[in-house]
């Protein structure tokens, strides 16, 4: 069209998101995933489903993380499910262990305590490391330091809606710092004194939270079920973080790496099961400003057991409007409500 730039910024039309295209419109972005090797069929499955639905066209580059070297079976694989670069990443030791001001004897004792109060995954100490890395320290991997944005990805995903424009620049253009799908509710017990930390911090902080901030969405309990608690003042409503879309320069703040730290020195991590998900939620909902973050509502989702489906023809393999085709009381996990309630809906 008229108006495009010409000479050597002149985009190449229909050719623009090559892969190997070094001039490509391509954002500093790239589709990460942390995975073991034991889920890579299921991490394959997840990719089909993103590179039909919309990376073939875009061909942003794939960044997998791993606490254990890749096996040659998953980069094969892998590789075999994308044009697009793909990259294989270590996670530094420092980052994963167990740090070392955790006292283990009172980690064992919450473990034993939470685990006979239900709380799923207590017992899983690599559940908690998981949750500890995606909360503070993927930003921090050497390999994402070239990239603004990235968009979270887990195996055994699907993806249901065709995508037609790059996620990456609407995040640009419209001035977005974080995208979800999903927003529900977790279990009280899991993130008991989260909130009260979280206080603290703000205490000792006054003017880090930002003063169009969704802390009224964080702090409302009032459509919640009444089989549902607060956990001391958090209503646990949360982005689902196995799905986000986000800039990295939000994680990389100042202001979120004082948060965590904050966090991690509390040790929440181990003494309960803080998850990224509420971790991110309660700095987003603290920090940003209530409208940088967008609710992707057109990218068709499920990650077991919960959907969002879009009535869009461009849909395919999930029910309209369906959130759960699980048991009939999961429906009363989906928060999202509430969250419309206090942001609207850009
Ligand atoms: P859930 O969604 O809360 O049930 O947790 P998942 O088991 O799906 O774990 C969340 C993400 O972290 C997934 O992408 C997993 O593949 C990944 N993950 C969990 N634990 C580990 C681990 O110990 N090592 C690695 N490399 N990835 C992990
Ligand atoms: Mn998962």
């Amino acid at each position: 069209p008229s108006g495009e730039p010409s000479g050597p910024l002149r985009r190449v039309q229909g050719n623009n998101y090559d892969a190997d295209n070094p001039h490509s419109d391509r954002l500093n972005a790239t589709i990460m995933s942390l995975v073991r090797n034991s889920e890579v069929d299921d991490m394959v499955r997840s990719m089909q489903d993103l590179e039909r639905t919309w990376n073939h066209k875009f061909n942003y580059p794939w960044t997998f993380f791993n606490d254990e070297p890749f096996s040659e079976e998953f980069k094969r694989k892998t590789r075999t499910a994308t044009k697009a670069h793909v990259s294989y990443e270590l996670i530094p030791p420092e980052h994963w262990a167990i740090p070392s001001w955790i006292n283990m004897d009172l980690y064992n004792a919450s473990v034993s305590r939470l685990t006979s109060q239900g709380v799923q995954y207590m017992s899983q100490t690599s559940y908690h490391q998981m949750c500890r890395w995606n909360s503070g320290f993927f930003s921090q991997h050497p390999a994402l330091a070239s990239y603004q944005y990235y968009w979270r990805v887990e195996p055994k995903v699907h993806f249901f809606c065709d995508i037609d424009y790059d996620i990456f620049a609407y995040m640009r253009d419209h001035n977005k710092t974080y995208g979800f799908n999903i927003n529900i509710y977790d279990s009280p017990e899991s993130v008991a004194t989260l909130w009260p930390h979280t206080l603290g911090f703000l205490q000792q902080n006054p003017g880090f939270e930002h003063r169009n901030s969704a802390r009224k969405w964080l702090e409302d309990g009032s459509k919640r079920p009444e089989n549902k608690r607060k956990a001391n003042g958090y209503s646990t409503c949360h982005f689902w973080s196995n799905f986000e879309i986000g800039d990295l320069g939000f994680w990389r703040s100042e202001t979120y790496r004082r948060f965590f730290e904050h966090l991690d020195k509390a040790g929440g991590f181990f003494y309960e099961r803080w998850g990224d998900a509420p971790v991110h939620s309660v700095a987003l909902g603290l920090f940003e400003d209530k409208s940088k973050i967008h609710w992707f509502r057109d990218i068709g989702y499920q990650h077991i057991p919960f959907f969002n489906c879009p009535n869009n023809p461009k849909c395919e393999g999930c029910v309209t409007g369906r959130f759960t085709d699980g048991e009939k009381w999961l429906t009363r996990e989906d928060c999202r409500p509430l969250w419309f309630k206090h942001v609207g809906m850009d």
